[in-house]
């Protein structure tokens, strides 16, 4: 008998009746002689309806209530969801994350888990019960309510399934798995049977929503095999693992776009060591994510510092930076917004050459100007024009011919009982 943990998301579980398209695959899991642990999002828009409802409360309200306020929106769904098992005559019982055991760092809203025991989990699958399980959510070491951050049932799924020693880690959604790019972008992208642990973190970490990055992070640590597939239908999703197979041809597996984004740039650094390290500090205080860090070259003693960050958080650095660009002995601070990432992503770029050539060749065919570009390993990201990023994602996928790579396993039906554990020992993340 094994032992599964699915994980719905807000789609998902957002109306009466969807809840019991789950309660239905739940028992029939439960038939087909596995023990299943269910975690649940927020049904529907739940949890930015709170965050708005707080607002029209107070200002500015403290994390510590935003986090016990967005907790229960999750607490809901589990208990609908085990009524709904119940009246269909399947065993359940809820249990909210702290009750799960879900031990979490103390920061409110974007805690990490440091510690999931399970024990009540474990002891209600042995009783044959279905556990459904609060995603999202766990108490620190004083007892207080902590949220994972937006997106964070991801990671409570992962964390459950590396807890229980579980057979596969299913996240249901309301698409049907991993994408060659965004299909509202790029109509004929196609979906990925597979794709490893670090493509999909820098996927999911480029705005690719579809999986939350700290649950692939959890699931590269603890060797938790991820499947992510559609709660609408039975078709086989991704499976996100250690190691694929070969797949000729297929240097880049998927292309990220990332909106929103502002480009500042500090003209007139002098050139000494120290001061990158104030104006990072001072930003990174402020808790500001910065992102696409580029200085040129040396020129009279001087250098210029460009980077970006999320447009949101543009007059948070801002205010920041004023002061600070004086006090550094620097000339100008510029800043600009409506700009976007596009970045194309595949392992097999580190035994390639011709990728960043392709990508910028694709681009320059279209007339679209690069800012900034950035690399990894098994990345390349160019900063370009917000409104030309769709543009370019279509290019890009054209030009490396996404649509037509032939994707391995050929049979992806193969991928539906390939959901065991692989054993990987944490190699931690770079
Ligand atoms: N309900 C939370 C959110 O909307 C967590 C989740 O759905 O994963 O962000
Ligand atoms: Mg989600």
């Amino acid at each position: 008998m094994a032992i599964i943990v699915q994980k719905y998301g807000g789609t998902s579980v957002g109306s009466v009746e969807r809840i019991y398209n789950v309660a239905h695959r739940v028992a029939a899991a439960v038939d087909a002689g596995h023990s299943i642990a269910v975690v649940v999002s927020a049904m529907g828009d739940t949890t930015d309806e709170l965050v708005s409802l707080a607002r029209s409360v107070a200002a500015c309200p403290s994390e510590r209530e935003m986090a016990v306020l967005l907790s229960t929106g999750e607490q809901v769904t589990i208990a609908l969801l085990a009524m709904a098992l119940e009246n269909l005559g399947c065993n359940a019982a809820s249990f909210t994350g702290p009750q799960a055991g879900v031990v979490t760092d103390g920061s409110k809203l974007n805690s990490r888990i440091t510690a999931f025991s399970a024990v009540r989990v474990k002891k209600a699958l042995a009783e044959g019960k279905v556990a459904v399980v609060a995603g999202f959510q766990g108490a620190d070491k004083d007892g207080e309510i902590n949220t994972l951050g937006r997106g964070g049932s991801d990671t409570t799924a992962v964390a459950l399934a590396a807890a229980l020693q579980a057979h596969s880690c299913e996240i249901y959604t309301d698409v049907d798995g991993v994408f060659t790019c965004d299909p509202r972008i790029v109509p004929d992208a196609r979906k990925m049977n597979e794709i490893t642990y670090d493509e999909m973190l820098e996927l999911a970490s480029l705005g690719a929503k579809v999986l939350h990055p700290r649950a692939v992070e959890c699931g590269k640590g603890h060797g938790v095999v991820i499947h992510v597939r559609s709660s609408f239908h039975y078709e086989p999703g991704t499976l996100v693992k250690e190691e694929i197979d070969l797949e000729t041809g297929t240097v880049i597996r998927g292309i990220a776009c990332d909106k929103g984004q502002a480009k500042i740039a500090v003209v007139g650094v002098p050139d000494k060591p120290g001061v990158a390290a104030r104006i990072f500090t001072a930003i990174g205080k402020a808790n500001v994510n910065v992102d696409l860090i580029v200085q040129s070259i040396r020129r009279e003693g001087e250098n210029d510092i460009l980077f970006t960050v999320c447009a949101d958080e543009l007059p948070k650095t801002l205010t920041v930076l004023e002061p600070l660009v004086k006090d550094v002995g620097a000339k100008e601070l510029f800043h600009q917004n409506s700009v976007a990432k596009i970045s194309v992503v595949g392992s097999g770029m580190v035994n390639s050459t011709g990728v960043a050539a392709g990508m910028f060749q694709a681009m320059a065919a279209e007339n679209i100007n690069i800012e900034i570009i950035s690399t990894s390993e098994i990345k390349i990201t160019c900063l370009i024009a917000e409104d030309r990023v769709e543009d370019a994602a279509r290019a890009i996928h054209k030009y490396f011919n996404l649509s037509d790579v032939p994707l391995y396993p050929e049979n992806s039906s193969e991928t539906t009982e390939v959901t065991g554990r692989n054993n990987q020992v944490c190699r931690g993340i770079q």
